[in-house]
């Protein structure tokens, strides 16, 4: 039998080619409790003035600023309290000469009032008190529309929704909030030499580690997946099980059996669905042999069955699809620089990636790759919560060198409270 030969494309490449797709998920419109995580289908327009009134941001007193002229320590102005309001309450007084509301923080400015007296900056007798300053106009006031104003838009249609954008959706009102849905996604781990998590160690067999892993994956990005049972090396079963995934879901991720085996049948999988297969050779390591391929407005992601490079191939790949399915404005694997803290001598001609523990102690991003990191690791995975991405090339690396980063996890494993 020959060997197809496959052409290698660089990563860059690879992603490009995944989110050219015309491949979206429907708008609708979701509750705001469900929203975190969904990119925004509209702009949001301020449809009033943030604040919406001229309001105190401390407790103290609303003077009129012209009152206050000419005070210092051995001229106090004394003024006369006429009212006391709290947040959320409006004052029906109006603040005439050498008179002052008492007020709260977030409580609108009484008429004829233009500054606010701090408790702190006054000495009270009674329904009296005075003050050793003058107050400039405005001081002290939080002005209406000095953070929105009615019109400006406020969120930008393809911003993925966190808890801010939550808070201003609220604060305009939006019990429902227009989104983009989120794609639903089969799994699919394939291999005759697999074992579900509870099953008994049999010999040649392992577990199943990749399918839990991937369900994670996409838990952390409040996805929803359906986790099909394992998939034996096995052609029509395996054309018939993936066939029916796809009339069910967006995405299909499978794993396993892309590379050239004996057993490796998804290519002729996507040749038999007559799959558009948009590359079956990357230049990186792991994972040269993921492809991704689409059919009827399906993604299909064949990650390898090698764990780290099946976490590799859905940071990589997985995630930019879901995000441009979603319309999000920003799709790609974001890339930071960090210090290498080990040498890595072995060059390789393709880009390599090593999943890394990434730390930030003394304000200062270094990488360490976090153990036995080969294809088939698993282990190393737990420790990581980034990849180090080093070019392709005839040189290793060394200790103190600036290498490219992706963060896959916020969370550190070493800290020091650097506030
Ligand atoms: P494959 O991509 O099918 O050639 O598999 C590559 C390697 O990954 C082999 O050693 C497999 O046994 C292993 N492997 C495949 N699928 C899984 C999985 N779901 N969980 C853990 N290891 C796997
Ligand atoms: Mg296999």
């Amino acid at each position: 039998m020959v060997v197809e030969k496959r052409k290698p494309i660089p990563i860059k490449e690879a992603i490009e080619r995944i989110v050219k797709q015309d491949i979206y998920t429907q708008q609708n419109n979701i509750s705001l409790e469900d929203s975190l995580g969904y990119v925004l289908a509209e702009d949001i327009v301020a449809t009033y003035d943030i604040p919406r009134f001229n309001k105190s941001p401390y407790d103290g007193f609303a003077i009129r600023s012209e009152d206050s002229a000419g005070a210092f320590s051995k001229n106090r102005k004394t003024f006369k309290v006429i009212d006391h309001i709290g947040a959320g309450t409006v004052s029906h007084k109006t603040v005439e000469e050498n008179e002052a509301v008492r007020i709260m923080t977030g409580a609108q400015i009484p008429e004829g009032a233009d500054a606010v007296v701090m408790f702190e900056q006054t000495v009270e007798n009674g329904d009296t008190f005075t003050i050793r300053k003058p107050f400039e106009e405005n001081e002290n006031v939080s002005l209406k529309g000095e953070e929105t104003k009615t019109g400006d838009i406020v969120l930008k249609k393809g911003q993925v929704i966190n808890p801010g954008a939550i808070a201003v959706l609220a604060t305009y009102g939006y019990t429902e909030v227009p989104v983009f849905l989120k794609p639903s996604i089969a799994v699919i781990a394939t291999g005759s030499e697999l074992l579900n998590v509870d099953e008994e160690l049999q010999p040649g067999k392992i577990r199943n580690s990749n399918g839990p892993m991937i369900q994670a994956l996409a838990d952390k990005m409040r996805l929803t997946i359906e986790p099909y049972s394992i998939q034996q090396d096995d052609l029509e079963s395996s054309i018939q099980v993936i066939t029916k995934a796809m009339k069910d879901h967006d995405i299909v991720i499978t794993t396993g059996g892309v590379s050239v085996g004996d057993y490796d049948f998804l290519p002729k999988i996507y040749k038999a669905i007559q799959a558009e297969v948009l590359f079956n050779k990357i230049a990186m390591r792991p994972g040269s042999v993921t492809t991704v391929a689409v059919a009827n407005k399906t993604y299909l992601f064949g990650l390898s069955g090698n764990p780290s490079a099946c976490f590799t191939g859905f940071e990589l790949f997985v995630k930019p699809a879901v995000q441009h399915m979603m319309q999000a404005k920003a799709v790609y694997p974001q890339v930071v620089k960090a210090t290498l803290m080990e040498d890595f001598a072995k060059a390789n001609p393709f880009t390599r990636f090593i999943r890394a523990t990434a730390s930030f102690t003394h304000n200062c991003a270094t990488v360490v790759p976090s153990g036995f990191n080969k294809s088939g690791a698993v282990v190393a995975i737990a420790h990581s919560n980034a990849m180090i991405m080093l070019p392709g090339g005839t040189r290793g690396f060394k200790a103190g060198h600036t290498v490219d980063v992706i963060l896959t996890e916020s969370n550190v494993f070493e800290e020091e409270l650097s506030l």
